[in-house]
């Protein structure tokens, strides 16, 4: 009796972490941007050519649809119209949203 009481004690206790550490940085849902929409560019027939961007860093966002590159911080610029996260992989530009449906990226 004591012994499954000790490990539903470390369950909660192990969940409460967990729920901790979420709280102090939320995962973001990624939403896949239009390029026009970021960066001003010319559209060629297959793809959106922009002057060259300047990456902030590198970020713990991994690109959900390559699943293993990280995603770079690009933040105002030049050519670029708002903050955004960029795949170099896949040139996928992506915005980074909490719970609640705000952007992450609305403090750059
Ligand atoms: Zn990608």
């Amino acid at each position: 009796m004591s012994d499954s009481e000790t490990v539903s004690d470390q369950d909660s206790c192990e969940t409460l972490l967990s729920e901790k550490r979420q709280e102090a940085c939320p995962l973001l849902t990624l939403v896949v941007l239009d390029p026009t929409t970021v960066v001003d560019g010319v559209r060629f027939h297959d793809c959106y050519m922009a002057g060259d961007v300047i990456f902030a860093g590198e970020l713990r966002e991994i690109c959900p649809v390559c699943a293993d590159t990280h995603l770079q911080l690009v933040l105002r610029q030049e050519f670029v119209k708002r903050p955004h996260m960029f795949c170099r992989q896949c040139t996928r530009c992506f915005d980074g949203c909490y719970p609640d449906g705000t952007s992450a990226l609305s403090v750059f």
